[in-house]
This record gives C-alpha cells, sequence and structure tokens, in this order.
C-alpha cells in the first residue's frame, strides 16, 4: 500500500471508529431516556413500567418507517385525544375532558400535547388505568384499546419479558443450531413446495445430525409447542419486535420448555430431527433438518419472510462471542 493511500485511510478509519462508537452511545442513552420515562409514569399512575414499555415497543414494531430515534413512539388519534367533535384541538384538559377526551398533561406545563412523550405515555396509563393495574385488567384495557387478539398477545409477552430481564434493551441474539456440531445451509426461502399442494418455503433448512441442540434465537415468550401435519413436532417463540419464530421438524423438546415461558438467546429449546409430513410421530420422510421460519406482524397483518440474511447475521455474532 502506498503511503499516501495509508495516511488518507488511517484518519477515515478512526472517524468511522468514532462515529460507529458514537452510534452506540447514542442508543445506549435513548434506552435510558426511555426508561427513565416509563419508570415515571409508573410512579404517578401505579401502572407497571413493563407495560407502558411493552406498548410503546409494540407500536415502535408496528411503524412502517421503524423511526427508532424517537423516544416514544405511541400514537393516539386525534378523536381518542381531543375527544370526538373537537375540532379545535385546543391542548386544554378541560376542554379536552368536556368533549371526553383521553388526553393529558404528563409534564406539568398546563397543556396536553399528543407530541409530548411524557404527555402520551401519562395518558396511555390512564387509559388502562380505567380498567386497573393488575395483568388480567391491563388485558382487558389493552383489548378495548386496540380490539385486536395478536396485539394482545404480543403486548404481554413483551411486557412478560421486560419484567423478566428488567430491561428493555434487549439486542443479544443467537444461531438456532449449536456451533459445535457439522450443519449446512443456504438461502431456499420462496422455493416451491410439493407436499400439501401449492405452497412456497416460508423458512430456511438447516441441516444436521439427530440430536443436535436447536436453541432459542431471541428473548421471546413460547407461543405454541406441539405436532403439526406439515411441521412434526414444533415450537414457536413471539419476540419483543412483533416477529414470530418458528421451528420445525424436532426430534423432541428440551424437558423444562413450556407454552409461556420466557426465553433468551442461546436456551436450548429441543434438538434436530426429521418429524413431520405425516400424523403424529411421523418421522424419517426427508433427512434431519431444522426448519426455521420468521413472520412479521405490522398490527394488520403478519407474512413470512426470508430468515436468511439474520441467520448469517446471528452466526457471525455467535462465532465471534466464542
Ligand atoms: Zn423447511
Amino acid at each position: 500500500m502506498s503511503v499516501k493511500l495509508y495516511t488518507l485511510l488511517v484518519p477515515i478509519l478512526i472517524i468511522g471508529l468514532y462515529y460507529g462508537g458514537q452510534e452506540v452511545l447514542a442508543k445506549e442513552q435513548l434506552y435510558d431516556e426511555r426508561m427513565a420515562l416509563y419508570k415515571k409514569t409508573e410512579a404517578l399512575t401505579q401502572v407497571p413500567w413493563y407495560y407502558i414499555a411493552a406498548i410503546d415497543q409494540y407500536e415502535r414494531n408496528s411503524k412502517k418507517d421503524e423511526a427508532d430515534e424517537k423516544v416514544v413512539s405511541i400514537t393516539i388519534p386525534n378523536e381518542l385525544w381531543y375527544g370526538l367533535g373537537n375540532s379545535s384541538l385546543i391542548q386544554d384538559e378541560d376542554i379536552i375532558q368536556f368533549f371526553h377526551g383521553d388526553g393529558k398533561d404528563g409534564n406539568g406545563d398546563n397543556k396536553a400535547d399528543p407530541k409530548q412523550s411524557e404527555d402520551v405515555l401519562f395518558t396511555m396509563a390512564n387509559i388502562i388505568l380505567e380498567y386497573g393495574p393488575a395483568k388480567d385488567e391491563v388485558k382487558i384495557a389493552l383489548w378495548n384499546y386496540y380490539k385486536r387478539d395478536l396485539t394482545v398477545k404480543t403486548i404481554m409477552n413483551t411486557a412478560k419479558v421486560f419484567r423478566k430481564f428488567k430491561s428493555i434493551n434487549l439486542t443479544d441474539r443467537d444461531f438456532p443450531v449449536s456451533l459445535n456440531h457439522n450443519y449446512s445451509y443456504r438461502s431456499t426461502w420462496g422455493n416451491r413446495r410439493g407436499f400439501g399442494g401449492l405452497r412456497i418455503h416460508e423458512g430456511t433448512d438447516i441441516f444436521a445430525g439427530y440430536g443436535t441442540p436447536v436453541k432459542s434465537t431471541t428473548y421471546g415468550v413460547v407461543e405454541l409447542k406441539g405436532w403439526n401435519l406439515y411441521g412434526g413436532w414444533r415450537i414457536g417463540i413471539r419476540d419483543i419486535y412483533n416477529i414470530y419464530h418458528y421451528y420445525g421438524h424436532l426430534s423432541g423438546y428440551e424437558d423444562d420448555i413450556k407454552v409461556g415461558q420466557v426465553v433468551q438467546p442461546g436456551d436450548v429449546l429441543g434438538s434436530v430431527g426429521s418429524t413431520g409430513y405425516g400424523p403424529p410421530g411421523t418421522s424419517g420422510k426427508f433427512p434431519p433438518h431444522l426448519h426455521y421460519g420468521m413472520y412479521k406482524d405490522n398490527g394488520h397483518s403478519e407474512w413470512s419472510f426470508d430468515p436468511y440474511p439474520y441467520l448469517r447475521k446471528w452466526e457471525k455474532m455467535a462465532k465471534d462471542k466464542d
């Protein structure tokens, strides 16, 4: 390498490292800032912080532009905030209350402003409080607000994860198959399938020997476990990013894995097998492999997307940790 090129690259590298570091720091500060707001809202309303955090997390993940920089992502529609028929949009609590709006002042500036984080969180906590701060009451309040089962389920699951780890900064990931075993995979999402009529392959197949440990890739809650005609013994985990992770063709489950249980990256769920394509217990109709599928929910519908690029990323993360 010429001296000139070298002198040019070194400063670029240093600047790159500096801004990369700044970005990580900015993210950490954002998580801290959010947590402080959730805790403050809990102190004011007695609604546990993890429910408020989970609602915010859900709405952030449902937004198209994934505006991760915004501190709070909850959006309360104008007709709910200001009240039906109140087109004035005046941020005065008395006027809002006159029109039966929900908008409240959470930061003491005498304005109920839907663009201020503290006002939005305080208002949302009060909407929840119409039923009460206990788990079953929160569930009913969420159902009344969102009117969608999957939304309620996702928020309650996320709250459970936040509560268990006492954190909202849960970005760790793992590869679903033990790196200490032989395995191979390539991008096969969207391929045509023969069995069961015309359907596309909604996942990535990771080929490995019988008994190879299968691990959770993410933080989440076990949503489903049991037999399915195509998937054999399978398990489904909903994470805190509105994503459902599907593990198929297992030979069996780890003893302590139950529906409703919180898992974290690296937790063993079961082992690689070749179950499926028939009634319960059917096995050996194809070589042993893990079928890994990912489904994203945007608040209206759920769809399959290609896990391959994520698997490559998590594989690298897992290797770097070893
Ligand atoms: Zn498959």
